[in-house]
């Protein structure tokens, strides 16, 4: 139950409620799909958030860090993650957010707020430049943990995501979504020689993810890697109806529930891909499903049935 223990103090995640769920899409293909839903182990910190997050407050607690410092917007699952593990772990936590302060609060910021994370905004033009924002504001008690938690520390977190797959050897194909592309990095290094990684980008016209994968990843990996961009309906976080009617049906057909950033456009792309023949008869594929639920709260009510 508790996995995550360090000098006594404890984050509770529940990764045992991990599991696999076959998709009824693609069984009459002779194609399985198995979807490892790591949404399942925490309401908040759900999903990657927690891979990536692990092996940082490890080592701000190991080096006697007592705050926690990061970077995001006003819909960042990975801030309002920090903020509650930082609760959970008894460290202070503070986020430095993208953009003016609005009136009212996002509902992930708002979450982060009452789970204790100190807010301070900057400007978007001052926050293309995080060495001079760590610089000025500097702290000794500070730890500072990348945007999304990109880095190596995030990257072999979320390596160890594929651990909660039974026998993820079998597997052919394993897809996630991207965002700061730190995920995909952990899988493609944690997985095997004869598996292709697919990732899904939910970010429009980024051309330097590829880069920035391959930065945390060994080159013989770099190979088997597939980016693709096709799947952003329009940006970060743009969610046209016809991606929220796809969300509809796929919770209707398969009882999962999936997000409007990431997982919605990871799964309809799966979803477009087999129907364009891309998998063969015989694949076995292994979708990740990265949690990111909180994120639908910023909906208007009604908006998606789960
Ligand atoms: C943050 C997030 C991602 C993107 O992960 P990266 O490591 O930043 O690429 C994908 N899915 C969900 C649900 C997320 O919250």
């Amino acid at each position: 139950m508790i996995i995550f223990k360090f000098n006594s103090i404890k984050v509770q995640i529940n990764t045992s409620l991990a599991r696999i769920q076959t998709l009824i899409l693609g069984m009459d293909r002779n194609i399985q799909i198995d979807v490892l839903r790591l949404d399942l182990i925490h309401p908040i910190i759900s999903g990657n958030k927690w891979y990536k997050l692990k092996y940082y407050l490890e080592d701000a607690l190991h080096r006697g860090f007592t705050e926690i410092a990061s970077f995001g917007g006003a819909y960042s699952n990975h801030i309002v993650a920090t903020a509650c593990a930082c609760s959970e772990s008894k460290l202070k936590s503070i986020g430095f957010i993208r953009g003016d302060q609005t009136t009212e609060l996002s509902h992930t910021l708002h979450t982060a707020s009452l789970l204790g994370m100190q807010l301070q905004f900057i400007t978007r033009e001052a926050y293309q430049n995080k060495k001079i924002i760590m610089e000025n504001n500097k702290h000794p008690n500070r730890y500072w943990i990348p945007e999304g938690g990109y880095g190596l520390l995030g990257a072999k977190g979320a390596a160890g995501m594929l651990d909660e797959a039974p026998s993820f050897e079998n597997y052919t194909h394993i897809v996630a979504a991207i965002g700061s592309g730190t995920m995909i990095a952990g899988l493609l290094n944690g997985s095997l020689q004869h598996q292709t990684i697919i990732g899904i980008s939910s970010l429009k016209n980024n051309s330097s993810l590829e880069k920035e994968v391959f930065a945390l990843t060994e080159i013989k990996n770099h190979h088997r890697l597939v980016m693709n961009h096709h799947y952003h309906f329009g940006g970060f976080a743009k969610h046209p109806s016809e991606l929220l009617d796809f969300m509809n049906e796929f919770w209707e057909s398969e009882s999962i529930p999936t997000d409007i950033v990431y997982t919605g456009k990871l799964f309809f792309a799966i979803n477009d891909l087999l129907h364009k023949n891309y998998f063969k008869e015989g694949d076995k594929i292994l979708v990740v499903h990265s949690g990111g639920l909180q994120g639908n709260l910023s909906l208007p009510e009604k908006s998606l049935p789960f």
